[in-house]
């Protein structure tokens, strides 16, 4: 088996695939594969109401938010939320951290004004601004819990008078949050949820229709409370196997035991590119991501052969980002520890034989 820390889609646990496998074939044992049923039938229902009620218990949502699966990525999400929150003729607050929060911005001016508080862009993006001010006219704020190209991420999430917005696609599930600080929270599954084509939505009931537009159905967040994530035909597959996944995520002690392992695995790898003389880190270390672990070699022109070394050894996925370079660890949930040491042994061995 291959160690992989692929940034997404990235690795499941083993057994949710195994499952998943099975489902393709015969969804509990009725003969049919989960592929060949209603999405309306009694047992795909029972599918979503487990995966709704999983995310509702694991992060502890409150009263007055709703839980939906839609799809379109996170990507659609850049548009969705201003289309819904953002009344033409004023600002939406933005952190610039990165790509995506940066594509977030450019969606927004679709509907309304964004307004950049921060960025750290001449700085490509390698620790996450502070001490900046939030519009208090601003109808939200927008930030992206973890930035999957540069490996930074915010471990303290700032106070906001304005509802909070948060990208959260690289980082959900993967350390406890307090949903009643978000105004909405938005995740891509294809990390540590599920494949890719289901979008976790969570979002207050009280912010939406206010936005003083007509909005089309589909990009209508109201639209899919009223139908339960069920407006058209969702997409099956993916919400089952995110299903099992936080099926999963429970019977590990749930997200603070997750958290847990994960600050262990990254505790692990952090070390040793410190300690390596051969690797170091890009980001501020107090903003150092727990999620994606983004290191560069001291001796550029040893970065292709490493790479070569640690693929022999079967570990894949740990290139950069294309416009970060370098490499980037992604150790999401599913990524065992044990996948971490092996990545610091082929580490320890490439520097012992490039003395
Ligand atoms: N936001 C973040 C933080 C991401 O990491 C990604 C994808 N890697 C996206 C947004 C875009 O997600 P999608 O491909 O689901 O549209």
């Amino acid at each position: 088996m291959k160690h992989n820390f692929g940034a997404g889609p990235g690795i499941l646990p083993h057994e949710v695939l195994k499952q998943s496998a099975e489902a393709v074939l015969d969804l509990n044992g009725t003969g049919l594969s989960l592929l060949e049923i209603s999405h309306r039938s009694p047992e795909f229902e029972a599918v979503l109401n487990e995966a709704v009620s999983l995310v509702k218990e694991l992060l502890n949502v409150p009263e007055g938010y709703s839980v939906l699966f839609l799809q379109g990525g996170a990507s659609l999400q850049f548009a969705m939320v201003p289309y819904n929150l953002l009344p033409q003729d004023k600002k939406a607050a933005y952190l610039e951290t990165g790509v995506w929060a940066n594509k977030a911005i450019k969606e927004a001016k679709f509907f309304g004004t964004p307004v950049v508080v921060a960025t750290d862009k001449e700085n490509n993006f390698k620790q996450i601004p502070k001490n900046y001010e939030v519009p208090s006219d601003a109808v939200y704020f927008h930030v992206t819990s973890n930035n999957t190209i540069y490996g930074t991420q915010l471990h303290e999430f700032p106070k906001s008078e304005v509802p909070m917005v948060c990208d959260m696609s690289s980082d959900i599930f993967s350390r406890e949050i307090n949903v009643a600080d978000f105004g909405l929270i938005y995740a891509g599954a294809q990390k540590n949820m599920g494949p890719a084509g289901a979008t976790l939505v969570i979002v207050k009931n009280d912010l939406l229709g206010k936005a003083e537009r007509q909005i089309p159905s589909m990009l209508n967040y109201q639209m899919h409370i009223d139908n339960g994530s069920m407006y058209n035909t969702p997409p099956v597959f993916a919400i089952y196997v995110s299903m099992l996944t936080l099926r999963w995520i429970k019977a590990k002690g749930g997200v603070a035991a997750i958290a847990k392992a994960n600050e262990a695995k990254a505790k692990l790898l952090y070390e040793e590119i410190d300690r390596n003389p051969l690797f170091k880190g890009v980001c501020v270390p107090e903003d150092r991501s727990v999620m994606n672990v983004c290191f560069v070699m001291e001796k550029p022109e040893l970065e292709k052969p490493f790479l070569k070394f640690a693929e022999e050894r079967g570990l894949v996925g740990i290139k950069g980002h294309r416009s970060a370079g370098g490499f980037r660890a992604s150790i999401y949930n599913a990524l065992p520890i044990s996948s971490i040491q092996a990545l610091v042994e082929v580490m320890q061995e490439f520097a012992e034989k490039n003395k």
